[in-house]
Formats: structure tokens, sequence, C-alpha cells
């Protein structure tokens, strides 16, 4: 098995049990290329009951034997598996722009390090994660093992296609657990090119297998009696579907990353500078489409109008930057399909009808594809949706205010908590909002980052449980105890 794919040679089988099969679901899916909304392909298979039953059943064959696999052997695998998903990376990431549109020096290139990184990192936790042992100074010896759960998958979203894989597949196979990968519905291709290296790799059949479908096919997973864990990167309203289908089949574990409305609050001390640079690449990175993304921004009154200043025209010269993700210069692509599109647009010509005043943007460029600029309303209202709710494109709010306390509240005053941003050289204060944030994450003079070795993960309906760092590899095991009798 060869990689041999590009956009004229796209991969559209299920992976399953190291081998592409044919789906045994008629139905297709069809896959748009957002730079004009032309038809990419209609005869991507799409996983049905029997397709999700047999990854399953491979996936269980192969646990047993996996799960023995000394560290040293399941390292190389994973390292040599980074090594791959690096060969390939500007393929890869050609094959998750044809739907996505993402520019290849602006995002996929990150995607491919974030992917290649995530299996890095947690290859170097395999020897150190066996778990612990406590003394037996009452007469016992408590030994901890952190075990892997079986079967378990993967749930992702299409904004990142590449980089969210490594974040779950990374830490599900270095703990020993067999992996099911469920791609969008809007972007498979990435995925399902990963067979060749996971064979090239070692992983033995039915060890990392890969299932393009869409939300029935993910349904199927999250309520599968025989799958022990499901790690999901999406909406919220389908995080509450897969918890509830959890709970209802088997009590799978579940990890949800959901979506964000994050705060960013810029202090009358801060650096200027710097503050208007994290702000400005925050709503235009993968053109918006980013779930940490600070897209509401407030700012002290004293530095308010030089904030402006500077914000508009960093946000003026990210939109020249705006066109083809095939051209090498282009940072800014189009948004991924005319649903996104539309949703986007909604909420900029509902904002402009009185929620609050356009300070920038606002409009379409261009007449073909979904290309649009940088937008930013100012003076918005409280209760305005364009401040409430994710609009996931390349739109933030921002608001100015006077005091810490009035400004922690309104930072505070939403469903998400995903991340938050404080911008300032006040130590105290820094630390003071940190702890004030509601929020899984927060930025100190940055905002809308994430590091590997860092928990990432939100709060209140932003999420459960956290992906990077330790966490992540906790999040796919159990805790066994095993209390040894020294007296005996
Ligand atoms: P989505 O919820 O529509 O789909 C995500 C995945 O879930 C897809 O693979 C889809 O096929 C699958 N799915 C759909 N219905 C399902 C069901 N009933 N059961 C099981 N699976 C189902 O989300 P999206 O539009 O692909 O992604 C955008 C959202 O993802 C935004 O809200 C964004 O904030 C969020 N997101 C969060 C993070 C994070 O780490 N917190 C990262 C990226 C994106």
């Amino acid at each position: 098995m060869e990689f041999n794919y590009s956009k004229s040679n796209l991969p559209k089988k299920l992976f399953i049990n190291n081998e592409f099969v044919a789906s045994k679901n008629p139905k297709k899916l069809e896959l748009f290329n957002p730079r004009d909304g032309s038809l990419v392909a209609n005869d991507v298979d799409l996983a049905g009951e029997q397709d999700v039953d047999a990854a399953v059943a491979a996936a269980e064959k192969a646990f047993p034997a996996w799960k023995k696999f000394t560290p040293i052997a399941r390292r190389d695998i994973m390292v040599k598996f980074a090594s791959l998903v690096e060969k390939h990376g500007p393929a890869l990431a050609e094959l998750s722009r044809i739907t996505l549109g993402a520019p290849y020096g602006a995002f996929g290139a990150f995607e491919v390090g974030l992917c290649a990184e995530a299996f890095r990192y947690n290859a170097g936790w395999i020897d150190k994660f066996a778990g612990e042992s406590y003394p037996q100074e009452d007469g016992f010896l408590k030994i901890v093992r952190n075990e892997p759960l079986g079967v378990t998958a993967g749930i992702v979203p299409w904004n990142g296609p590449l980089g969210t894989v490594g974040l779950k597949a990374g830490p599900a196979l270095a703990t020993g657990n067999c992996f099911i990968l469920k791609p969008s519905e809007k972007t498979p291709f990435a995925s399902l090119a990963l067979g060749p290296l996971i064979v090239e790799a070692g992983f033995p059949p039915g060890v990392f297998q890969v299932l393009s479908g869409d939300g029935m096919t993910g349904a199927l997973i999250s309520s599968h009696m025989r799958i022990r864990k499901v790690s999901f990167t999406g909406s919220i309203p389908t995080g509450k579907r897969i918890q509830e289908a959890a709970a209802k089949s088997n009590l799978k574990r579940v990890t949800l990353e959901l979506g964000g409305k994050s705060p960013a609050v810029v202090f009358d001390d801060a650096n200027l500078e710097n503050a208007v640079t994290w702000l400005a690449n925050a709503i235009t990175a993968n053109t918006g489409q980013v779930c940490f993304a600070a897209t509401r921004v407030y700012v002290q009154e004293g530095i308010y109008d030089k904030f402006v200043a500077g914000y508009k025209k960093a946000l003026q010269e990210k939109a020249k930057t705006i066109g083809d993700p095939e051209d090498e210069k282009t940072i800014m692509g189009p948004l991924i399909d005319k649903a996104q599109f539309d949703r986007v647009t909604g909420f900029i010509e509902r904002g402009k009808n009185g929620q609050g005043t356009l300070l920038t943007g606002g409009s379409r460029v261009g007449d073909r594809g979904f290309y649009i600029e940088p937008t930013v309303f100012e003076n918005v209202k409280a209760d305005a949706e364009i401040i409430t709710q994710e609009i996931f494109g390349p739109v933030a709010v921002l608001n100015s205010f006077k005091t810490e306390e009035e400004i922690i509240e309104k930072s505070n005053n939403t469903n998400f908590g995903l991340m938050a941003g404080v911008f300032t050289q006040d130590v105290n204060r820094a630390l003071r909002m940190a702890s004030a944030f509601d929020s899984g994450m927060v930025g100190v003079n940055c905002v809308s980052l994430m590091m590997m070795n860092a928990p990432f993960g939100g709060t209140k309906e932003s999420g459960l449980g956290r992906e990077c760092g330790r966490d992540a590899l906790l999040a796919f095991t159990d805790r066994k105890t095993i209390m040894v009798n020294m007296n005996y």
C-alpha cells in the first residue's frame, strides 16, 4: 500500500483492519471546493452500521496483543508515524485544503506539525505513565495502574482536520488502546490518506482505523455498546447528543472539546502593539474558524481610541492577504462552504441592524467562493446575538470598559468558558484576572494559543475533560488499584 494521494487522486474508501474497503452503506458523501463552490467528489464512502461493527470487531481482536506491546515497540511505531506525517505533510495539507480552503503557509503547515508533534509527545510518555505505588506503612502495598480502555474513538470537526487527529489518536494509542477515527463529513481526505502511513509505521491491523462518515456515523459510534470511550471535538449541540448517547448505551467515557466565545481584556497599561498583534491574529487565523478565537474584545477607556486605530489598521492589512488558498502569499482563505458563509454573513447582516456599529469589514470579497473580510463591531449591546453566540468566522465585537470588577463580570457572563486573555503589564492584576476568569485556559499578554504539554479544554458548556499534557493520557485510561497484603 503506497501513499500516492493528491487532489487528482483522492482516497475515498474506509480504512478497516489495515486495508481500504468499500463501505457496505450505499450512501456517499458529497464534497465541495470553497474557492468556487464546485463539486470535488460525490462518491466518498459514508460508514454505516455494518462498517462501524466491522471496525469495532477488528479493534477488539487487535487489542489484547497491542496492549502488551513493550513501551519501546509502541513508541517506535508512533515516532515513525509522526515522521511519515511530516514527510507527506504538504500532500496531507493539500488533501485538507481541497475542501477546507486553508492556505498551507498560514495554517496547513501548522496542522501537519501539530499532528506529528502530538504523536511524538505522547510517545514520550509511554514508559512514564504506567502508574504509581504507595508505601506500605499500614501493611498494604498499593499499586495503581493506568489501564487502557480497549476500543476507543475520536470524532473530529472540519476546522482542524489533522491537528485534532493527533490530539486524540496520540494519547489513545500511546496508552495501549485501539482507536477509530471519524473525520468530519466536510474534510475526510487527509484522514483517509493516513491509511498507508498507519501500515508503514507498523501499527498492527485493527489498531488504528478510519471511518469517513457524517453525523449518523458519529451517532453509531457514540451509542456503540463495545466502544469504551469517545473523544469529541465539535459544536455544543452535538457534544450534548454524544454525552446523552454515551450515557444511554454503555456509559462510555467522554471527552468534549466544544465551542467558545472567548473574551480578551486589554488594560490601559498594556503593550498596545502586542495586544493588537495577538488579537488581529486571533480572529483571522483559519479565517476565524477556530474554537478558542478571542472574539469578544474589551478595552479600557484610557487606551480605547489608540487600540481601535491599531486594531482596525491591522485587520485591514489582514484583509489584503485574502485570496486563493493555493497561492503561497495568501494568509486568509475562504470560509469552508456555503452553509458556513450564509451563517457568518447572516450574523453580520443582523449585526448591522442595530446590534452595534460596524468598525471595519462586513462584506464579501469577490463574487465566487466564500471569502469574507475580517469584521469588527463596536459598542455592541450586551444581549446582542453577535456578542452572545459563537459565529465561527472572522468576526469580533469590541467594547470599552472602566473597572476591573466590571470587566470580570462581563467576561464571565456567558455559557462558554474555553479561553480568556488579559493584556496588562501589572503582574498582580494579570494574576487576579487569571483567577477570576471562568474559563479552562487563560493567556496573559497572549491569547488563542495551545501548547502540547499544557491541558487544553473548557469549563461550562465549552467542554468536559482536557486534551494535551498528561491529562490527555489519563482521559484514555481507567485507574486500577491493586492492594497487596504485605503481612500474608
Ligand atoms: P459538529 O458538531 O457539527 O460536527 C463535529 C463532528 O461530529 C463531525 O465529525 C460530525 O460528523 C459529528 N457529528 C454530527 N452529529 C453527530 C451525532 N449526532 N453524534 C455523533 N457525532 C456527530 O461541529 P463542526 O461544525 O464540525 O465544528 C465546529 C464546532 O467545533 C465549533 O463549535 C467549534 O467551536 C468546535 N471546535 C471546538 C474545539 C475545541 O477544542 N474546543 C476545536 C475545534 C472546533
